[in-house]
């Protein structure tokens, strides 16, 4: 096991899962609990090997920290890991057996789904327990996070847009997009509406066809012709890393800003992409739409709440961008910065008279001779 990562992301605590019965090997991987309950998806994947769904869980929990933490919300990072093939090893027994392991977590890791996991293996999960969000709209849930995932990207592109022209209108802005799935659909429509000009790209000629039955007037280039078109607004809405070595030099925006996990494939190019003059809106910032529309579930779901709050991401990205260009430092690192100095202070504040709240017996009685 490489261990030496657990001291060097600061997990609080890892927990194997090993259930034969049931064909489980899982991992839930809980980072830092200081805002409160660690609360990340749960992602089926065939790893190849458990040292590598180690660093996976490792790295996403850590990640659901910083997204948390510098979204506002009062919630910790966690991620869980079932190490499967989702096409074949999927069962019953296999997503209650993952309840009962996220039940046996008390209350301090709260699951969802994830790639290759979705909302009908959640139900089976919640069958053992209450720490899950992301279940059907029936159990109070929140449905698709995707439109919300959008619109917080929308908010973010906004904020970009009045660092870099003056104003925040997207009226005559030129916006590509790398994917139209599921959150780079509804940015299309929301574009749209806002009158500015798409161009997009994707693999899957289904996606395109019904991007443009949204929006006729949508351009499509080829999914390698996208980084060279002259847009104002780049927005990888696809896989990670696609700002990388091969791609950062062609890209002729002013601004990158989109929905995918992990766009910059290292923090060097997040250097390259500043030093080109490029704003960059970091990823976990905009795209926490998603997430603040689940946390929303934990306190009952209101939908106007949820579109409340990630209708915030544009403050939050604009006081991010507006730090990193006071400090004279890239947007990924104020961001990472904006998200530490949450979790310490809040922790400090949390931590004061914590011995009086509690007490020497847990009572909740002040400590008296
Ligand atoms: P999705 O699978 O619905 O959409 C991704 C789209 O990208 C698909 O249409 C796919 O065909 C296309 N694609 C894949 N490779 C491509 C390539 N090389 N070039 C062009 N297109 C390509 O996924 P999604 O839910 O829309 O999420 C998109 C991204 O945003 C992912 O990175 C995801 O992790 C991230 N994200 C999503 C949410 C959410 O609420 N869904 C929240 C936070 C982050």
């Amino acid at each position: 096991m490489p261990h030496t990562e657990l001291r060097e992301y600061g997990h609080e605590q890892v927990i194997f899962i090993n259930n034969e019965e049931a064909n489980l090997k899982a991992i839930i991987a809980i980072h830092d609990t200081t805002l409160g309950p660690a609360l990340g998806g749960c992602r089926m994947w065939p790893y190849p090997t458990e040292a590598e769904a180690i660093t996976d869980v490792l790295r996403l929990s850590r990640g659901m920290s910083y997204k948390a933490a510098a979204a506002g919300l009062n919630l910790g990072g966690g991620k869980a890991v079932i190490i499967g093939d989702s096409k074949k090893d999927k069962s019953e027994a296999l997503f209650r057996a993952f309840g009962r392991a996220v039940e046996a977590c008390g209350g301090r890791y709260i699951t969802a789904e994830d790639v290759g996991t979705d909302v009908n293996d959640m139900e089976y999960a919640f069958m053992e327990t209450g720490s899950v969000t992301g279940v059907d709209t029936s159990h109070g849930g929140s449905g698709d996070p995707s439109p919300f995932t959008a619109l917080g990207v929308l908010q973010g592109m906004r904020a970009a847009s009045e660092m870099v022209y003056g104003e925040n209108s997207f009226k005559g802005r030129h916006v590509a997009i790398e994917g139209v799935g599921h959150v780079g659909g509804n940015l299309v429509k929301l574009l749209a509406e806002e009158g500015a000009h798409v161009t997009v790209c994707d693999i899957d000629q289904e996606k395109i066809d019904a991007a443009r039955e949204a929006y006729p007037k949508l351009d499509v280039v080829g999914t390698d012709e996208i980084y060279d078109v002259a847009a104002d607004i780049f927005a990888p809405c696809a896989l990670g890393a696609s700002i990388n070595e091969k791609t950062v030099e062609r890209l002729k925006c002013k601004i990158i800003a989109g929905a995918a996990n992990n766009q910059l494939a290292t923090d060097e190019i997040g250097l390259v992409v500043n030093r080109r003059g490029i704003l960059y809106a970091p990823d976990y910032v905009i795209n926490a739409g998603g997430l603040i529309n689940v946390s929303v579930e934990l306190e009952g779901y209101s939908r106007e709440r949820a579109l409340r709050l990630t209708r915030g991401i544009y403050y939050n990205t604009l006081k991010i961008l507006r730090r990193a260009k006071d400090e004279g430092i890239p947007s990924n690192q104020a961001a990472d910065r904006q998200a530490e100095l949450r979790i310490r202070s809040i922790g400090r504040v949390r931590n004061a008279f914590s011995f009086f709240r509690r007490g020497r017996n847990g009572e909740g009685k002040p400590f008296s001779r």
